[in-house]
């Protein structure tokens, strides 16, 4: 059967979640049995945002086939539970770079090459092939950025033709705009929402539904407003508030019958969602009474989305345990160490997430010493784990200088060096070791403890290594390698065994965690930052009753 399509597009303002939205709408659809798979269409002219700054563009989310991607295709997978592909996210930069490859080629055959048919044919055929490939119901396709925007064009022109190639009945269009709340007229106002829907028509895209982000809730009145002037059906027009937890948004969304709405539309009979298990979820989120407290260290605190999936999957461990999480965001970059230590010093557990250049570096530094010292819970992802090794070595290996060659390309002590498949790379796109890799598990370890499996895979997205030479002396002071990828003789898991629980890793265990599966390594990190808590409680109370 060929796949239905749903094309999500974006009015008014931009990070108003559609991906969270779309993400959403997909878990529904799953809960009614139908196969699902989403994409994002990225407007700007990178091939992948792999390398832009966190500034940019928030957390880069890794691939299983190692693509660099979007962090909406974080929540598709979180929220859907399966994973995406290269093939999930397309941008700009990869539709006119295969445009060009072919014209090169001599593919057109003498065509002048244009925007209207041979962009938006590319555009199409990567939809079409993503359709065909994972064999699924329907196809969630969400377009980057907001109706309006110049570089968004040959994209809203390639799903405005697709209808034409598939059938008008295969096709809706879902249009998610804002209702900015006017404090002083005390209202929510409809009009930049009714031009956002003109500019669609204007460029022939007729919205069959709008979700409309509010602050508060909107009145039956609006509602009636906004089907009216953007010539949509009162039951198309949704709200999507507010919501502390954001795995309630599927929730909100089944409340208000969207999935059935969709399914209708389409032609397609399935059975009713089954979200109890996502009901399950919510009630234990906004249930849990013991509070936690994650310190997150590292040089873009500031930003929402840089660390997106890390603060996702501690939230999942979080779930899976009951427990309030929070997490304290510790700037990485502070020269003082008293400050830092004062803030260390407040937190249940550490985190030191994956990171690239020099600033910043030895601040995570002092926080893996302190963390190891002080007994207290640590995970290190990435380049969490290579300073958790540099902070070991020159604190219990006596090697003052060790460092990582990326900081320091002549330290005399190179505990973490240059992937020996990295020294002949000058393109920094898409150069990096990314993507799935095995890694062997050494049994007897708490990570071992974690996974209940000896062979797993992760994600990763790196250049620098643990440097064998200095194994020996790792082991030796008590580091455990507790994972390993044995073809490329790869350190991949570290932990330190007298201790709590103090973990390092060279992947990225964030983007394989889902909130009704939280990752192992996640989970039982929050098992331990929550038992010592307790039991700083239970000395802290044991004190109270002796001092009386
Ligand atoms: N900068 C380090 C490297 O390239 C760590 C990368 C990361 O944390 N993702 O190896």
């Amino acid at each position: 059967m060929a796949p239905r399509f749903v094309f999500v597009t974006g009015g008014v303002a931009s990070s108003l979640g559609k991906g969270i939205a779309a993400a959403g709408l997909g878990t529904l659809l799953r809960a009614r049995g139908l196969n699902v798979a989403l994409m994002k269409l990225d407007p700007y002219i990178n091939i992948d945002p792999g390398t832009m700054s966190p500034f940019q563009h928030g957390e880069v989310f890794v691939t299983d086939d190692g693509a660099e991607t979007d962090l909406d295709l974080g929540h598709y997978e979180r929220f859907t539970d399966q994973p995406t592909s290269s093939m999930s996210n397309i941008t700009t930069g990869q539709i006119y770079d295969s445009v060009i490859r072919k014209e090169r080629r001599g593919a057109y055959l003498g065509a002048t090459v244009q925007v209207i048919p041979h962009i938006t044919d590319e555009i199409k055929a990567r939809i079409f092939k993503l359709g065909r490939e994972s064999k699924c119901d329907i196809l969630l396709v969400e377009i980057g950025g907001t109706v309006g925007d110049i570089e968004s064009q040959p994209f809203l022109e390639a799903i405005r033709q697709i209808p034409h190639d598939v059938g008008k009945e295969n096709c809706l269009f879902l249009h998610l705009t804002l209702l900015p709340y006017l404090g002083a007229a005390g209202e929510l106002k409809t009009k930049p929402t009714q031009h956002s829907v003109r500019m669609l028509r204007e460029i022939g895209i007729q919205p069959d539904g709008i979700i409309c982000r509010t602050d508060i809730r909107m009145s039956p009145d609006q509602r009636r407003k906004i089907a009216l002037f953007c010539d949509v059906d009162q039951r198309a027009v949704f709200e999507s508030t507010n919501v502390n937890v954001i795995y309630e948004v599927p929730l909100m969304l089944h409340q208000q019958a969207l999935d059935n709405w969709v399914v209708t539309k389409l032609g397609m009979i399935t059975h009713d969602a089954e979200v109890a298990e996502w009901k399950r979820l919510v009630d234990r989120i906004k249930g849990a009474k013991e509070t936690i407290r994650v310190g997150v260290v590292g040089k873009y605190i500031e930003l929402q989305d840089a660390y997106k999936s890390i603060y996702e999957a501690l939230d999942h461990g979080a779930a899976h345990h009951g427990v309030r999480l929070e997490t304290e965001r510790i700037d990485s970059e502070v020269t003082n160490p008293a400050s830092l230590a004062d803030a260390l010093s407040k937190v249940d557990g550490i985190l030191i997430p994956g990171g690239f250049g020099s600033r910043g570096i030895e601040g995570k530094v002092f926080a893996a010493n302190f963390a190891r010292e002080k007994g207290i819970p640590f995970f290190g992802i990435c380049l969490g784990m290579q300073v958790a090794l540099i902070a070991f070595a020159r604190e219990v290996c006596g090697l003052p200088e060790a460092n990582s060659k990326e900081f320091n390309e002549v330290t005399q002590d190179p505990v973490i060096d240059l992937m020996e498949s990295q020294k002949a790379v000058l393109d920094l796109g898409g150069t990096m070791r990314l993507g799935a890799y095995p890694c062997a598990i050494k049994a007897g370890t708490k990570v071992a403890d974690a996974y209940r499996e000896r062979q797993i895979t992760e994600r990763h997205r790196h250049r620098y290594e643990v440097n064998n030479k200095y194994i020996e002396t790792f082991e030796k002071n008590g580091m455990i390698i507790a994972g390993r990828f044995e073809e490329s003789d790869l350190v991949e898991i570290v932990e330190y065994p007298n201790h709590p629980w103090y973990i390092g890793c060279q992947f990225h265990p964030e983007f394989k965690s889902r909130p009704l599966s939280p990752h192992p390594l996640f989970r039982d990190f929050i098992g331990a930052v929550t038992e010592s808590r307790r039991a700083k409680e239970t000395a802290a109370g044991e004190k109270l009753v002796s001092n009386n």
